[in-house]
């Protein structure tokens, strides 16, 4: 029979980069804290209309790129493609927007049935911050701030840079809706079909599109900048000099519309160059009008979201992968519980050490080149002698210090000096 393999566009994180993602999980999750934002975890499917509703009918993760599917009892339920939806569901139905500056973030996969790619994948990653109930520019500013903190927190600064614009309020758009139609009508012909049929329905997202001929086409188009209110341009403004008070730099990108329906005033992307094509790492916007769409008492919002495969990638295209490898690696000349026993002794020692304890026996020679391939900085040496005398010796495989023989009492004391790293406990 033949092997049956994963889906297209869904992947297995192996071993090998396990270690990668857990260690920027958690950085992500201390940064998380340190700006007092809660996690929230909500679950991977919910009811379709939850996101046609949130997210926009023409959208393309609406239009194409939903996995919808009939529950057992008739429900259209879907895969989340994106967590905003789901988190503004959950504060409505648990009452947690009753006082304003509610903080929450939320990690997971989401899933969008795209075409697989280089940066684009059906079961992807995000990490997520969503803030509810503030509707100044400071907490604009401060999540851009803790996006730039989470760059430099994982070396990164220096590849990404960011984009802002803003998409003014729902009036705003409004008449600036009716100049892009007046605009691209005469060239529809000239336009790609998805962009065609948008014309009438969501104009803005024409901005969105990939294809050259209509991004040519779109660069011409009028600006969003001379129909914005008073209000939508003040608030744009303080972004702006607050940014600048941070030192933070932006660039202003009119063209930045994001993908999601949902959105208004400011919005941003975090980009880089070093990834090819989807160069986005990190993109968010306000979205004051999401709460009462959802059914919930109005209350503004705004959130980002960034992409855990696309951080990763930038991780390794500098260099910077973690790996994991015990610290200590015990090999065993005695019987093989005489090892477990040691072994379970000094875990319970030093509950902190990473411990490789030979299994499966072995020669000498066999153990000590399974011990070196592990990474290990020390071997333990276990052999009939040591058992009977109660005494283990430590061979450092690194370096070229000497080999030690200790008494079993004082063993996990000597590895506690030789490993600084290791938690007092
Ligand atoms: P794009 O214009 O690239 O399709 P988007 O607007 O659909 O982006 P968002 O919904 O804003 O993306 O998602 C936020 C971030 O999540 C993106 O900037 C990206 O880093 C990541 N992301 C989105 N879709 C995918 C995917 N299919 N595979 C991997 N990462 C993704
Ligand atoms: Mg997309």
């Amino acid at each position: 029979m033949n092997n049956i393999q994963s889906i297209r566009g869904m992947h297995d994180i192996l071993p090998a980069a396990t270690p990668t993602w857990r260690w920027l999980e958690q950085q992500l999750a201390e940064l998380f804290d340190a700006y007092d934002f809660r996690e929230i975890r909500i679950p991977l499917v919910e009811k379709a209309e939850l996101f046609t509703r949130a997210i926009g009918q023409a959208t393309d993760v609406v239009e194409k790129e939903m996995y919808a599917f009939p529950d057992r009892n008739g429900d259209t339920l879907s895969l989340r493609p994106e967590g905003t939806a789901g988190v503004v569901r959950a504060a409505i139905q648990h009452g947690l927007l009753a006082s304003p500056g509610l903080k929450v973030w939320y990690r997971g996969p989401m899933f969008r049935h795209e075409r697989p790619q280089r940066g684009r994948q059906r079961q992807f990653h995000q990490f997520g911050a969503e803030v509810f109930g503030l509707s100044g520019p400071d907490i604009d500013v401060e999540l851009i701030a803790l996006g730039e903190r989470i760059w430099k927190r994982l070396g990164l600064e220096r590849g990404i840079r960011l984009e802002i614009n803003t998409l003014g309020d729902r009036e705003d758009r409004q008449r600036y809706r009716a100049k892009l139609i007046d605009y691209l009508s005469p060239r529809v012909d000239e336009l790609d079909g998805d962009s065609q049929r948008r014309l009438h329905t969501n104009p803005l997202r024409i901005f969105d599109s990939k294809h050259p001929q209509t991004r040519a086409i779109m660069t011409e188009a009028p600006g969003l900048a001379d129909s914005l209110g008073a209000e939508a341009r003040a608030h744009f403004k303080e972004v702006c000099k607050m940014l600048e008070g941070l030192g933070i730099a932006y660039r202003i990108n009119p063209g930045l519309v994001r993908g999601l329906d949902y959105y208004c005033r400011t919005v941003f992307e975090w980009i880089t160059d070093d990834l090819g094509a989807q160069g986005t790492v990190c993109a968010g916007g306000r979205y004051d009008d999401l709460v009462a769409v959802q059914g919930g008492k109005p209350a503004p919002g705004i959130g980002f979201a960034l992409g855990v495969e696309r951080l990763v990638e930038l991780l390794a295209h500098q260099g910077r992968e973690r790996s994991q490898a015990p610290q200590v690696y015990l090999v065993c000349q005695a019987p093989s519980i005489e090892g477990l026993r040691l072994a379970e002794e000094l875990r319970d020692q030093l509950p902190g050490l990473r411990l490789a304890c030979n299994l499966g026996g072995g020669s000498f020679k066999a153990q000590f080149k399974r011990a070196d391939r592990s990474g290990a900085q020390y071997a333990l040496v276990l052999g009939e002698s040591e058992v009977a005398a109660g005494l283990c010796q430590i061979k450092d495989l690194r370096g070229d210090a000497p080999q030690e023989t200790l008494a079993r009492q004082v063993l996990a004391e000597r590895i506690r000096q030789l490993l600084p790293g290791l938690s007092a406990d």
